[in-house]
């Protein structure tokens, strides 16, 4: 209890309110409880104002009560501590009230005086009726009065209580809240936008000190592969491990952060000029060299990182960080696992990739994009069995690009979807015009490895088919044998589906890659088009022709055409004929053509003045090529 007992009422305690409430006080006290409803009552029609919710004035009401009852006990014989104690409920609502908002500490005050007048009116119509003596009047309304001083004052140190109770909580809210916006959950390591104030700072001290200041960013390599085999939770396991790792390593000027994903950065502060964070890359690289425990069982994982760094002044923190970034990504290029320090060469080439990325994609709907065509031959009769299409980029500023100064970043980016969807619906199109010109040449589209990544594939030449009418036997897909090293059961399925379209497979760039005999049975193939390498300075190369002797022969015993690329020379021509190679291509017979020079070059071939130098007496068989096994 926060008061001391009063001896009397009003603090001049009168004679007869000392130890017994004198009758009459008595009665009074037993009238005000059996009025109680009527005070309340009183209480709530005056205090019509101010609008507040239902259940602050339930709580109100119930605080008239609790009030009435306590004052009335207390006159009719009860302890002033009991009458305190059940007011205590009411002192703390009241608190809670004001503190919390739910009411003004005004409003809460009124009331009580409310409550008040409504008591003093039944006790004066109580005395006047029942005939109470002054005095004992007087005592009673001291009584209440001393009640309305005491509710008052706790009233008040309630308030304070709670408003600091609440101020706390406020504080402690608004401490987790800046913590979580600035900090990575995973981790508890800064996150980006903590990392870019702090590295800002670290620029602007550094102008003042003439330090230097760097900033690393690192991924982490393998993270993905980890992540996939152990699970997700092995995953955040290992980020927060490294993490640890990372924090243990650097100094405490320096700061690490995490970006999201596998994703650090790094930045550091008061170097000497002319430190470019070298060492600290080295740091952190040593500090994965030692295998992390994952799991319960604590299985040793190894995880290594590539590291960009970039130091120095900039405009902005965001600046070095994105050539950190910058630097990063040629670190990944040059083979993972180390460092690469930013320069401006870098930069620029990443500008220019860029810019190339934002015509490329303008290109699409400008319809700068066009195909060629190059015929492929059967090598025993020279006819031509088909034409190849290959795409060319017509750019306002570049001039004609070949396929090799785009292609990639199409696939890169993702827009090589799109445009391949475009090449596919194109060039089946045009087949199907020379179809009914009287042509029926067969067409063969170049697909990436990225196209075969979705069942879109599958839908794009289902549509190119229809909308043609072009039969599925005439198109031919050339995917290359890399591809077919990648997600080899997706693949399967999905080139199995094309196949049973009636569509052909061909592998491209055969011998690049490392198909075994094994692997390459998997797959649904017709034809495997020998790569230019291989024919490339076939002649005078013996150990060049037995290659290529094996490669046709590994067609021959799995049923499958061999085509070879890039045939250039006669002598070339005729080693391939030789060694009983089915089909060719190459600038020998017919660089790619526009479609109406191929409709040209068709109508020659019918007419049988085709300008190839078809051999007219058959090559004997070269008795160096041996095949092997
Ligand atoms: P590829 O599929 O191996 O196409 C054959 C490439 O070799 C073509 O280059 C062709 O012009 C060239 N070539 C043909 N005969 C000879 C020859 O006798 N000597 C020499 N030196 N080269 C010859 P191109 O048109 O520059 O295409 C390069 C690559 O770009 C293609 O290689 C293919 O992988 C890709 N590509 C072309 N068009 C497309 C397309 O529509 N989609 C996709 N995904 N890739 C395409
Ligand atoms: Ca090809
Ligand atoms: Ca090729």
């Amino acid at each position: 209890m926060l008061i001391e007992p009063v001896g009397g009422p009003s603090g001049e305690p009168h004679d007869s309110v000392g130890d017994l409430p004198d009758a009459h006080v008595r009665l009074l006290g037993e009238q005000l409880k059996a009025q109680s409803e009527q005070i309340l009552a009183t209480t709530v029609v005056r205090s019509s104002g101010l609008a507040l919710s239902d259940a602050v004035e339930e709580r109100f009401r119930r605080m008239g009560e609790i009030s009435t009852l306590a004052v009335a006990s207390w006159m009719a014989g009860g302890s002033v501590e009991e009458a305190m104690d059940v007011g205590q409920e009411v002192w703390q609502i009241f608190g809670q009230l004001a503190a919390q908002h739910a009411a003004p500490l005004a409003e809460v005050t009124k009331r009580v005086w409310r409550w008040r007048d409504a008591a003093v009116e039944v006790l004066r119509r109580t005395a006047s009726r029942e005939q109470v003596p002054t005095r004992a009047l007087e005592d009673a309304l001291a009584m209440l009065e001393t009640t309305l001083r005491l509710t008052l004052v706790q009233m008040c140190e309630s308030f304070d209580a709670e408003r600091a109770r609440a101020d706390e909580e406020l504080e402690r809210r608004q401490h987790e809240l800046t913590f979580l916006a600035t900090h990575d959950t995973l981790t508890g390591l800064p996150n980006r936008a903590l990392i870019v104030d702090r590295l800002g700072q670290m620029l602007l001290r550094a102008r003042h000190t003439k330090s230097a200041v760097a900033a690393l960013f690192v991924d982490l390599d393998n993270f993905k592969t980890i992540n996939d085999t152990l699970g997700h939770g092995a995953g955040d396991e290992l980020l927060r491990a490294v993490a640890a790792r990372f924090d243990g390593v650097v100094r405490d000027v320096d700061a690490v952060g995490r970006l999201g994903g596998d994703e650090f950065v790094i930045v550091a502060g008061d170097m000497s000029p002319g430190a470019g964070g070298e060492l600290v890359a080295e740091r952190l690289l040593e500090s994965l060299r030692q295998p992390i425990p994952i799991g319960e069982d604590e299985t040793p994982v190894t995880v290594t990182a590539s590291i960009g760094v970039a130091a120095g002044d900039r405009a902005s923190a965001s600046d070095l960080l994105r050539d950190a970034d910058i630097a990063m990504y040629q670190a990944k290029l040059s083979g993972r696992n180390g460092y690469v320090v930013f320069e401006n060469a870098m930069a620029e080439a990443v500008q220019s990739r860029m810019e190339l990325e934002l015509d490329l994609r303008a290109a699409i709907d400008k319809e700068e994009f066009f195909l060629v065509y190059q015929p492929t031959f059967d090598l025993r009769d020279m006819s031509a069995t088909g034409v190849e299409a290959l795409i060319r980029w017509r750019s306002p500023t570049r001039g004609v690009v070949q396929p090799d100064g785009f292609v990639p970043l199409l696939e890169e980016t993702g827009l090589i979807g799109e445009i391949g969807r475009w090449v596919l619906l194109h060039a089946c199109a045009q087949a199907a015009i020379w179809h009914r010109e009287g042509y029926p040449v067969g067409i063969a589209v170049n697909v990436s490895a990225r196209q075969l990544d979705s069942d879109q594939i599958c839908a794009d030449v289902r549509r190119a088919l229809q909308e043609s009418g072009l039969a599925a036997a005439s198109l031919t897909l050339e995917i290359t044998e890399t591809t077919l090293m990648r997600d080899t059961e997706e693949t399967i399925r999905r080139l199995t589906a094309i196949k049973e379209l009636g569509v052909r497979i061909a592998i491209d760039d055969f011998g690049t890659g490392y198909s075994s005999l094994g692997h390459l049975r998997q797959f649904p193939v017709d034809a495997l088009k020998i790569d230019r390498s291989f024919i490339t300075g076939l002649v005078h190369n013996e150990q060049g022709e037995s290659l290529l002797n094996t490669l046709v022969q590994l067609g021959k015993a799995l049923s499958i055409e061999t085509i070879a690329e890039g045939i250039e020379a006669v002598g070339e021509l005729e080693l391939l004929q030789a060694n009983e190679c089915d089909g060719g291509q190459g600038f020998l017979f017919a660089r790619p053509l526009d479609a109406d020079a191929i409709k040209a070059f068709l109508k020659q071939c019918i007419a049988g003045e085709t300008s190839v130098r078809a051999p007219t007496e058959p090559i004997p068989r070269a008795h160096t090529a041996s095949p092997k096994p």
